[in-house]
């Protein structure tokens, strides 16, 4: 009742134009660019990149082949691109922290047949956290625990050191700049456990292996999920 009031005095307005909104953030036309982002089979099993031809099946890339990454498969709902992208850094760069859960919900299908038991944010080091003063992976990891009623596990898988920015960089100093950057507070709480790994974007996905590597380390099993996935460096 009160928020139907509210929503008269201030009717909600699109999170990314200012035009009236439907119920979940974006107006009808933002709604729908966004949606021509989404990600499609045929996809990698495995990792998730989609293939370029828009025929044929799912199946494992060449890459995820010669080289199993630590996570079991690895989703994403959209392409950074278009609008996609202005939602991310309205999230990451403009502090506003509302986009979050209006992503989380347009993301909360993507992760398939899987059936994890916890949801895990990929961390940030503590400068930058209060440099930002938030975790945006948090942020979404936060309402996905929500949406599919899954403990959030947010403060036991930590950054040891600030690894810096990514952009720019190549796929293996990616790697390299991440490597042994993350560790498990209580390893033995993720023996056995199905874990939903969270970040906003994926672009090499060195930054999701290598966490998936210390959760493998103690047991659990990794499947990783972030609202885009780049595909340019
Ligand atoms: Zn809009
Ligand atoms: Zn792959």
């Amino acid at each position: 009742m009160f928020k139907a009031v509210l929503d008269i005095v201030f009717p909600p307005v699109c999170l990314l134009c200012g035009a009236r909104a439907l119920k979940k953030g974006f107006c009808e036309g933002c709604a729908s660019l966004i949606e021509k982002e989404r990600i499609t089979s045929p996809i990698c099993t495995v990792c998730g990149i989609p293939f370029t031809s828009s025929r044929g099946v799912d199946h494992a890339c060449g890459r995820c082949v010669e080289q199993p990454p630590s996570f079991t498969a690895a989703r994403s709902a959209f392409i950074f691109e278009g609008r996609v992208l202005d939602a991310i850094h309205k999230l990451k760069y403009g502090g506003d922290t509302s986009v979050a859960a209006p992503l989380a919900d347009l993301v909360s299908g993507s992760i398939g047949g899987h059936s994890p038991c916890m949801v895990v944010p990929v961390p940030l080091h503590t400068g930058r956290l209060r440099e930002r003063g938030f975790n945006q992976s948090l942020l979404v990891a936060r309402e996905l625990s929500r949406i599919l009623s899954l403990p959030l596990i947010y403060d036991r898988l930590k950054r040891t050191r600030d690894t810096g920015q990514q952009v720019g960089l190549k796929a293996v100093e990616r790697k390299k700049n991440v490597s042994g950057a993350f560790t498990l507070v209580e390893p033995g709480l993720f023996k056995g456990k199905k874990v939903l790994l969270v970040d906003d974007v994926i672009t090499t996905g060195a930054t999701l292996n290598e966490c998936s590597k210390v959760l493998k380390r103690s047991g659990a099993e990794v499947i990783a999920l972030t609202v885009a996935r780049a595909v340019k460096l």
